[in-house]
């Protein structure tokens, strides 16, 4: 075969066909993947082809190689960890994001991605509730934006005691104390030994998983002031409890501390009045970080880290270069820690243009609608029970005995109709349900607690 020809219609044509295909079976497949990675290694074929291959002839083998070893993510029936599906327009929308191949580091550069993303930023900030003017960074997921959110709080901590990270470095900085509730995700922890601050000091915890703003104040009494910053959570991934963000800011401010929320499902709670009151506070934090692809159900890659203070978010994460066309105004490569990147606000975009505000609400209390409709049906249950306040997404549900609970988890992977995933909480074993798809509807919860009931009775 000749070099790749400039034939864009074939491959599309047929990835086209293939994403269809995919998407028609969602209804009725089983959620679980048929192959294991071998299988799926084994039908790729591992030789790297002497020749070069046509370019619809490379879709169509991906496509029949992989079909076994996908897992119905985006279907319906999907409750494992905390993963969204996919809103039609986002996906859409994504597939032009791709085609335009835009890279959107700089507003002059691809005034158009520029353009959505703002337009996006400003949605986003009136619908998670946070203040107008904060700078917004389109990145990858919840950890990066963690990341790049606790690295402006780092540098603009020290800053404030009169040291540059920048210019300095870490070394010989002042101690920089960071607190967490001992329920927070390891995103967190991850994110600050990136920035090499090591563990978070962990402060104590309710019975839902909510950061205890007296412990907060006695582990703050417990040094002297200098920096600092706290780490709250909107949306535990067990419980889905949300930290009392009023209490914890005053405490923290009193300290002079920097408070980051990680909200990287429960910050949309906002985006309806009925869930509103969980984040009570939220708004007067420093940073917020938190993930489109997760409740607001676009495509990988995204996550949203946004920075009170734009200033901060600029001195910790942006670059400045002569060969680079940046202007006056802040550009989109300023509030993220990547320069060329694909323009994540587009898919962002889509999705709330496509729900609009009304949308974007019920999308919210559907989760929770399903979430406390898994709730009834499990607490009714043999031996089951609730462990956690059903006030969001999450379920965390106990079948007895620890043995009982593997047991069922277990039992459900294999039966197949729905994907739920086992974990260990407060010091049991659980099976935690996550409702995070727009598409999961009544008949999907109805199916799949039948399928739970069928695994108990096989038991
Ligand atoms: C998923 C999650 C993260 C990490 O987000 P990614 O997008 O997976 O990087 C962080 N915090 C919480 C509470 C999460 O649920």
């Amino acid at each position: 075969m000749a070099w790749p020809s400039a034939d864009y219609d074939a491959p599309l044509e047929h990835a086209h066909r293939h994403a269809r295909d995919w998407l028609g079976t969602l209804a009725d497949r089983p959620v679980p993947p048929r192959a294991d990675v071998d299988d799926v290694v084994a039908a790729l074929g591992t030789e790297l082809p002497a020749e070069p291959t046509a370019p619809a002839d490379v879709v169509d083998h991906l496509a029949a190689a992989v079909d076994a070893g996908l897992t119905a993510m985006p279907s319906g029936r999907f409750f494992g960890f905390v993963i969204g599906g996919t809103l039609p327009a986002a996906l859409a929308a994504d597939w032009l994001v791709s085609a335009w191949d835009q890279n959107a580091l700089l507003r002059r550069l691809s005034p158009a991605s520029a353009a959505v993303e703002q337009v996006a930023a400003t949605w986003l900030l009136d619908l998670l509730g946070l203040p107008a003017d904060a700078a917004v960074g389109f990145v990858t997921g919840g950890t990066m934006a963690n990341f790049a959110c606790l690295a402006a709080a780092r540098d603009e901590v020290l800053r404030r005691a009169g040291f540059s990270v920048a210019e300095q470095g870490l070394t010989g900085a002042p101690r920089l104390r960071v607190l967490a509730g001992a329920e927070h995700h390891e995103s967190v922890a991850v994110a600050l030994r990136y920035l090499g601050l090591g563990a978070p000091a962990v402060v104590a915890a309710d019975d839902q998983g909510r950061l205890r703003p007296d412990a907060l104040a006695a582990a703050l009494d417990a040094s002297p002031d200098g920096p600092a910053i706290v780490c709250l959570q909107a949306g535990n991934v067990h419980s889905g409890a949300f930290d009392p963000f009023a209490e914890a800011v005053a405490v923290a401010r009193e300290h002079g501390a920097w408070v980051h929320v990680d909200g990287a499902f429960g910050l949309w709670a906002a985006a309806s009045p009925r869930t509103r009151p969980l984040l009570a506070g939220h708004h007067l934090a420093d940073s917020w970080a938190t993930d489109a692809h997760k409740t607001l159900n676009v495509p990988y890659d995204s996550g949203l880290a946004v920075v009170r203070d734009p200033a901060a978010a600029r001195a910790a994460l942006g670059m400045r270069a002569d060969y680079l066309l940046t202007g006056a105004t802040s550009e989109p490569m300023d509030t993220v820690p990547e320069l060329s990147r694909r323009a994540h606000g587009v898919p962002v975009w889509a999705a709330l243009r496509s729900l609009g505000r009304s949308g974007t609400a019920e999308l919210v209390e559907r989760l929770c609608d399903h979430a406390q409709a898994f709730a009834r049906g499990l607490a009714a249950l043999d031996g089951a029970a609730v462990l956690n306040d059903v006030d969001f997404t999450q379920v965390c549900v106990s079948f007895g005995d620890d043995a009982r609970t593997r047991r069922v988890v277990e039992g459900l992977l294999a039966e197949g109709t729905t994907w739920m995933t086992g974990s260990r909480w407060r010091e049991r074993e659980v099976l935690r349900i996550s409702v995070s798809n727009w598409s999961t509807s009544d008949d999907d919860v109805t199916r799949s607690l039948d399928a739970v009931r069928r695994v108990l009775a096989g038991l």
